[in-house]
């Protein structure tokens, strides 16, 4: 099926079998009203701006790892990155390791629409925010995130399962994940993507996972296509995870097997439990792959009454069928 124009967004890849099912219904609900809230802007015209807009409400939602719902690192802080792409002009904006940032998105976009740069990070980024006019806001580390940080922490001290961050990532409930993206093609037939996290808990001070570097966390070219990753920041750099399923969709590949394709590479090198990816063709079809046990995703296209969304492999049904391979 191809769409006049469309939205595809996700809320993270990962361990959602450990999750509560109110807090998947949760997810859900709000993953449904940012595909709402953003197919409202790509109505208007700029798939760019719809990005934008779904990447924003689920940054100000708190029940995801991006903007207000941000985990900690080690040293208890809030460090997050952020990436936009316009596959019109190829122009791109991306931030990383912001500290007191409402929505680091609307930071990439002024990076992208205000500044020679494509990347700021930093104190330097959030200089530049307030140069541009945007006000300084501390996310608040509410004691939900301290109770998380704490069992976390003392759980990797004790080195129950290691020092190996990604290990105690994949098996233990209260890692907090869930970095959000989305990616849209709009009347134009331009493609824009967007990706923000607050990467994972317990990452070292500085680090910065694949979210903000363009062609890994996020990449857009009207003639290729459009991709958001998410998952293990460090392997999905090291396959160049976006630009890989742009590759293929540059070749005619569909925005599915594209997608099937990129993670089946990451599974080849990495492993299971490393992540998924969304992605849209220039012909408007969607498509979407992860090795995790589910990614929360959600679609919404002009052919569609109401979005759908799905979490696991056995719901994936519900999308599939307005996406053709
Ligand atoms: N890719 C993100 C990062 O490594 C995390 C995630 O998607 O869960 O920072």
């Amino acid at each position: 099926m191809t769409h006049k124009y469309g939205i595809i967004l996700h809320g993270g890849a990962g361990r959602y079998r450990l999750f509560t099912k109110e807090f998947i219904e949760k997810r859900k609900q709000e993953l449904k009203k940012a595909a709402l809230y953003s197919f409202d802007e790509l109505k208007k015209g700029s798939a760019l701006d719809a990005v934008e807009a779904a990447v924003e409400y689920m940054e100000d939602s708190g029940l995801f790892n991006a903007g207000k719902g941000s985990s900690l690192t080690i040293t208890k802080e809030v460090e997050m990155d952020a990436g936009i792409m316009d596959g019109k002009t190829l122009r791109c904006g991306a931030v990383a390791c912001v500290k007191s940032i409402k929505n680091p998105i609307k930071l990439a976009r002024l990076v992208l629409e205000k500044t020679d740069h494509i990347f700021l990070a930093g104190p330097g980024a959030e200089k530049v925010a307030e140069i541009l006019g945007m006000k300084r806001e501390p996310i608040v580390v509410t004691s939900e995130k301290i109770r998380k940080f704490e069992k976390a922490f003392r759980l990797w001290l004790k080195g129950k399962w290691g020092t190996h961050l990604f290990r105690l990532k994949t098996i233990y409930r209260d890692f907090i994940e869930g970095t959000v993206g989305a990616v849209a093609i709009d009347k134009y037939r331009n493609i824009a993507a967007a990706t923000s996290t607050g990467g994972y808990s317990l990452k070292l001070p500085g680090r910065i996972g694949d979210t903000p570097l363009v062609g890994c966390g996020f990449y857009a070219d009207n003639s290729a296509g459009g991709a958001s990753a998410t998952g293990i920041g460090e392997y999905l750099t090291l396959i160049f995870a976006c630009k890989t399923a742009c590759d293929f969709m540059r070749q005619g590949v569909s925005a599915m097997k594209a997608a099937e394709a990129t993670i089946d590479i990451l599974t080849r090198r990495f492993g299971l439990h490393t992540g998924g990816i969304i992605t849209v063709d220039p012909m408007g079809r969607l498509g979407f792959a992860y090795n995790t046990q589910g990614m929360s995703k959600s679609i919404m296209t002009s052919g569609m009454s109401e979005p759908a969304v799905a979490v696991f492999p056995e719901e994936d049904h519900i999308m599939l069928k307005f996406i053709k391979k």
